[in-house]
């Protein structure tokens, strides 16, 4: 068994702030923030790592913010061209819950998957630090906490690391917010993380020591945000970043 990292390019976020994706840098500066869901294929079914923000009727809908998405990029139609079956798919990670991560899950395109998230993330999106709070989406929190979530049976709650399956493991990664994990992917060609925002850009990481990285400027503890680069750094050979256009250079990892 080969496994192999597909990033599905569902539309872009333009003029994004530099400085909130990398900690007090290129205040005023602007640049695009990718939207990506994450498909690990070669296992017994695909896995998916998280789910976009869905439709720009979506997030003009319930943000008034603009999504810039071809019909190409809408995620049903993106999820095909990637040669996936959304019947098929069985586990879905939820690498935080910001809504650029996770509002996706709304569209319901995968009937038949458990959605695996943090406990710490959980707890946390039910009361964030004021200035957070814009970026936590009530009716996603809705369906997920476990309290309330009898509507939607799917979810799997997890504490720390945990193996989904053979040659992928999540990785609690807190600082971003309290529950970010990333996800190890064992490949023929070395061991990939999915980042996801503990990586915003390539440029977030330009080497393996600590001067060289730069932590996500929406932070809640910038001591545990370099624990976790560090963490990935000493379990991983690749670090796929969460919001990078370049990633989509290449079609399939490795
Ligand atoms: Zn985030």
């Amino acid at each position: 068994m080969s496994l192999t990292i597909v990033p599905i390019d569902c539309g872009t976020f333009t003029n994004v702030e530099r400085s909130a994706h990398q900690y007090l840098s290129g205040f005023g500066e602007k640049r695009d923030a990718q939207i990506i869901i994450w498909a690990i294929l070669g296992g017994p079914a695909p896995i998916i790592v998280d789910l976009g923000c869905g439709t720009p009727e979506l997030v003009e809908e319930r943000y008034g913010r603009v999504l810039g998405q071809t019909p190409g990029q809408r995620p049903e139609t993106a999820l095909k061209a990637a040669g996936i079956d959304p019947e098929e798919v069985r586990q879905v990670v939820l690498t935080h819950l910001h809504l650029d991560h996770c509002v996706g899950l709304d569209l319901d395109l995968l009937p038949n998957a458990e959605v695996f998230v943090q406990l710490e993330e959980l707890r946390y999106a039910a009361a964030p630090y004021p200035p957070h709070e814009a970026y936590f989406d009530s009716a996603i929190l809705k369906k997920l906490l476990p309290i309330q979530a009898s509507e939607y049976g799917g979810i799997r709650v997890v504490k720390g690391d945990f193996r989904l399956a053979p040659g992928v493991e999540l990785i609690h990664t807190p600082g971003h917010t309290p529950g970010t994990q990333a996800v190890l992917v064992d490949t023929d060609g070395g061991r990939y993380a999915i980042a996801s925002d503990n990586v915003p850009f390539g440029s977030s990481q330009r080497g393996r020591t600590l001067r060289e990285w730069t932590p996500n400027g929406i932070h809640v503890s910038l001591d545990q945000c370099y624990e976790s680069l560090s963490r990935l750094h000493a379990l991983a050979d690749f670090l796929l970043p969460s919001h990078d256009p370049q990633v989509l250079e290449r079609r399939i990892y490795p």
